[in-house]
């Protein structure tokens, strides 16, 4: 059967579906050739006896592989299209263009036969739906795939081959350049090389790539990049430093001088979609140590590696360690349960002063169970006990720490300075060529001449930024420090132990000091104490006993000392003679406030603090009833007596009470002493009103 009885009346009813594809934007640009024999196609549908209206072209996917179908939206289309039945045909200049992948080509083979669509490529024209089309159709998908597959293996094992012997030739980060013969070494700038040098002393400075970012931005350092592409592809320029940089600049094992090939690899997901994975350094393809020059040794690369691996963990799955933030705890990131030896956390809890506590918590397990915290305890003490360690520990060692640091503050000071100073004279170097260019120009070539003119005036606004970026920094106190400055720091950090638990201290710096001296710290704690082993680098181990801190109760318990005195007062006062005294005396409650009459008494109730009512009655003291009993009268009669003072009562808490000494007897009746007294008076003539034996 000839091609053109193949197409029938049918077919012709429907479109014609042109696709044309390219699999790099590279061919796209460069092989127009190929895509003008695709777009000739179009001439074969009319040929065929379609309209050239109705035939529709497909080139959505210029630039994607034919490996896969996930990313490629004109054949994803194109398959919809054919299962709908709106495709008469498929136009393709060879298969490969369709579909390098036998899963994706059978399935638009399935889809073709069933809807009755025709394929047609270069060599001819296919019924999916016959057997013999179907035959060589399938070979040739199965050719395809395997074409690819051949394709990468020639070049793959090219580019292999060069790259274990360190020649394969691949872009290079900013600070590395190949020079004429092709050998890799440091940018010739030394601006540039400063950069880099910064950032990796900075690095090793802090130990943090988010405070390699905020060093760069204080100081207004900024970063080189070069272009890569474009009309200014090579070209230097110059940018905020940002951490992606750091992190990229700190992971690259080139800066370290060694070469390294197929550090990734590419993984495709069950949809079809492909992504890079790092993978681990052992499974690395080539990894060659010492090849060119580099920034730092390897050694030190594979410590920043350490020190990031190590910052990574505290956002891991089991955190050891984090980097210090601004909370009081001085332990935090740093404590280990000794019961389970999971990573502690740390809460706060405020005081009634408003002051944070931390309190350490193993409680991750408690949560993902809902069982109580595996342990928790105050921090206070643990804290104090370390920083105590750590200072003892610091002493001997102050005065050389205090010096390294002056001289390495200066150093950096110097080494910033350097870097802006260099910043203006790169500017003023490029403002000079501009300004040359622009002098040189036949000022009548206007276009010529306008953009000259716009660079000169860039480049006259750069040498002004960074100008004024150095005046400012001089300006700022960054300049290297004076001798009376040097002295100062001297006569702060040989009193380390001061600066230390200066308020003005700010937490975080507390904390990175502390880390420099301490690895971890494992907690244990027991019914009265805490068990604290503390790790050092290097394995040095200090157990530390820490008194258990007081529960909330505890701390608020009136001292024993206070209760023995409220007790040798009671024996003879009264409440509230008793809270007269205990206030002269300055004596507080459990809460540290002064005691009240209402507070003194509930105390006593609780403590079982007998009151001078409870003593007196225990040592047989009589109430006023009992006293009115024993001497046959009422109570009113009890207190007149009293009051005339034929009888004594004592007086004890609770509305104005008094209590009484028992075996008193009765006063003689006052009416009929009156009246002898009276008779007396007359008797002999004294004269009643100088009477003055008694209470009348
Ligand atoms: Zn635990």
């Amino acid at each position: 059967m000839n091609d053109a009885a193949k197409v029938t009346a049918q077919h012709l009813g429907r479109d014609a579906y042109l696709y044309v594809r390219q699999s790099s934007l590279h061919q796209v640009t460069r092989n127009t050739e190929s895509a003008r024999r695709q777009y000739d196609l179009r001439g074969r549908a009319v040929a065929l006896g379609w309209p050239a209206e109705r035939v529709i072209v497909i080139d959505a996917d210029q630039g994607q592989s034919g490996a896969s179908a996930a990313d490629r939206e004109g054949f994803q289309r194109l398959v919809a299209d054919v299962s709908l039945g709106r495709a008469g045909i498929v136009l393709g200049l060879e298969c490969s263009r369709l579909a390098r992948n036998n899963a994706d080509w059978h399935r638009l083979l399935e889809l073709c036969a069933l809807r009755d669509t025709l394929i047609c490529d270069e060599d001819g024209l296919y019924d999916p739906g016959q057997v013999n089309d179907r035959l060589l159709l399938g070979l040739k998908g199965t050719i395809s795939e395997a074409e690819l597959h051949y394709i990468r293996a020639r070049l793959q094992g090219g580019i292999l081959a060069k790259a274990a012997r360190g020649e394969l030739r691949v872009r290079l980060p900013v600070g590395l350049v190949y020079d004429p013969a092709g050998r890799v070494c440091l940018d010739p700038d030394s601006g540039v090389q400063q950069a880099l040098a910064h950032l990796f002393q900075t690095f090793q400075a802090t130990g943090s790539a988010t405070a390699v970012v905020k060093a760069f931005a204080a100081q207004g350092l900024k970063f080189p990049a070069r272009h890569v592409t474009g009309p200014h592809a090579g070209e230097l320029y110059w940018i905020a430093l940002r951490h992606d940089n750091v992190l990229f600049a700190l992971h690259n094992p080139r800066y370290a001088g060694a070469y390294f090939y197929g550090r990734r690899r590419s993984v495709t997901d069950l949809d079809g979609r492909t992504r890079t994975q790092v993978k681990p350094r052992e499974q690395w393809t080539v990894l060659i140590e010492d090849a060119h020059p580099g920034y730092i040794s390897f050694d030190q690369f594979e410590a920043n590696q350490a020190t990031l691996t190590a910052n990574a963990a505290s956002r891991g799955d089991d955190r050891r360690s984090g980097p210090p933030r601004e909370g009081p705890a001085l332990l935090q990131g740093l404590v280990v349960c000794g019961k389970c030896g999971k990573r502690m956390t740390v809460n706060y809890h405020a005081r009634c002063d408003g002051s944070l506590m931390p309190d350490y918590a193993c409680q991750r397990e408690g949560i993902a169970t809902g069982t109580p915290p595996c342990q928790a305890m105050s921090g206070a003490g643990v804290d104090a006990a370390v920083a105590a360690l750590v200072l003892e520990q610091l002493t001997p060692l102050a005065l050389e720490t205090a010096l390294a640091v002056s001289s390495e503050l200066a150093q950096r000071t110097e080494h910033a300075n350097r870097i802006r100073a260099g910043h203006v004279q790169r500017a003023q170097h490029a403002a000079d060529a501009a300004r040359r260019r622009y002098l040189a120009v036949d000022p009548t070539n206007r276009l010529v001449a306008d953009t000259l003119e716009a660079d000169y005036n860039h480049r006259l606004r750069e040498l002004a930024d960074a100008q004024d970026d150095h005046d400012r920094a001089q300006r700022a106190g960054n300049a290297p420090l004076t001798s009376d400055q040097q002295e100062r720091i001297c006569a702060l950090a040989a009193d380390l132990p001061a600066l230390f638990n200066d308020p003005a201290t700010p937490l975080r710096e507390r904390k990175r000091l502390i880390r420099l001296l301490i690895t971890d710290i494992t907690l244990i704690k027991t019914s009265d104490h805490i068990l604290a082993h503390v790790r050092m680098p290097g394995g040095t181990l200090h157990t530390l006993t820490v008194p258990r801190s007081l529960r909330a109760w505890e701390a608020h318990t009136t001292p024993a000392a206070t209760i023995a005195r409220i007790d040798e007062l009671l024996a003879d006062h009264t409440y509230d003679e008793t809270v007269a005294i205990l206030n002269q005396e300055r004596q507080r409650s459990g809460w540290g406030k002064p005691f009240t009459v209402a507070s003194l008494t509930q105390l006593c109730k609780k403590r079982g603090i007998p009151s001078l009512r409870d003593r007196l009655r225990a040592a047989g003291m009589l109430t006023i009833q009992e006293a009115a009993d024993q001497l046959a009268v009422t109570p009113a009669t009890i207190k007149i007596w009293q009051r005339r003072g034929d009888i004594t009562g004592r007086r004890v808490d609770g509305r104005r009470e008094h209590l009484y000494h028992p075996g008193q007897t009765r006063p003689p009746d006052h009416r009929r002493r009156a009246r002898q007294h009276l008779t007396q008076a007359v008797d002999t003539d004294i004269n009643p009103t100088t009477y003055t034996g008694g209470a009348v």
